[in-house]
């Protein structure tokens, strides 16, 4: 069977002046099966309406803050954006799931960016801006270990797919969703309360997370949600 193409959407890298990825992006969607395409860092269209059309599904990748200036704040306490990446994401969440309602997969600033491209806002910083949380959400590396467990929503369909009620996740943020998008359905949290997953309504399959799962390709977890990733793309 053909393999689904997927873009994924690049990291930038201001002090080399270039694109980069994190393999574990490339090989989750190859492992589950699909073709993952590095997309081009542009803000032209044109360009992004035809790929759009080309790619079955798209990654939303980890990488800078988002301007706050997305959901209507001054920059209080976030750190370095991308406006690049910030404008071409709007793009292209706008061309290929809000209009020809393809798969997306958000990762990290993939949630972060579904929910305000969809009305909601974030946690610019959240020891700063959360502070109910008794949580660390950035503990020191290795990034790839548990640092905290999120509950599954029962009967969602992120329960669905991986048939547990909780699961231990790592975590490499310091941002979050403060108020939730009307249009997004929780379906991971934090044992703080914070919303780690989330599901769009009335969509085949737009699923974000904040937790990494491309950063622990063992785990059978990880592996279910780029499968399900992939096989909405088919
Ligand atoms: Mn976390």
């Amino acid at each position: 069977m053909q393999r689904p193409m997927i873009g994924v959407v690049p990291l930038w890298d201001e002090s080399r002046n270039s694109l980069w990825m994190l393999p574990g992006y490339m090989d989750g969607i190859t492992g589950a099966g699909g073709l993952p395409l590095l997309l081009p860092l542009t803000t032209d269209e044109a360009v992004l309406k035809q790929i759009a059309g080309i790619c079955a599904g798209f990654l939303f990748t980890g990488g800078h803050d988002l301007s706050p200036s997305l959901y209507g704040e001054a920059p209080a306490f976030c750190g370095p954006v991308c406006e690049v990446r910030d404008t071409m994401e709007k793009i292209l969440f706008s061309l290929a799931v809000l209009e020809q309602h393809k798969s997306a997969l958000g990762i990290c600033r993939g949630i972060q960016l579904f929910n305000v491209l969809l009305g909601g806002t974030l946690y610019q910083d959240i020891p700063a801006q959360f502070t109910e949380s008794t949580l660390s959400h950035q503990p020191p590396p290795p990034y790839n270990r548990v640092a905290h467990q999120v509950r599954i929503e029962s009967g969602s369909p992120l329960h669905e797919v991986l048939g547990v009620a909780s699961l231990g996740v790592n975590s490499c943020h310091h941002q979050g969703i403060a108020k939730l998008a009307p249009e997004l359905i929780p379906m991971a949290r934090a044992e703080d309360g914070l919303i780690e997953g989330v599901c769009m309504k009335d969509q085949p399959f737009v699923w974000a997370v904040q937790w990494h799962p491309e950063m622990a390709l063992g785990e059978e977890n990880s592996q279910k949600l780029f499968r399900a990733f992939v096989a909405a793309c088919l």
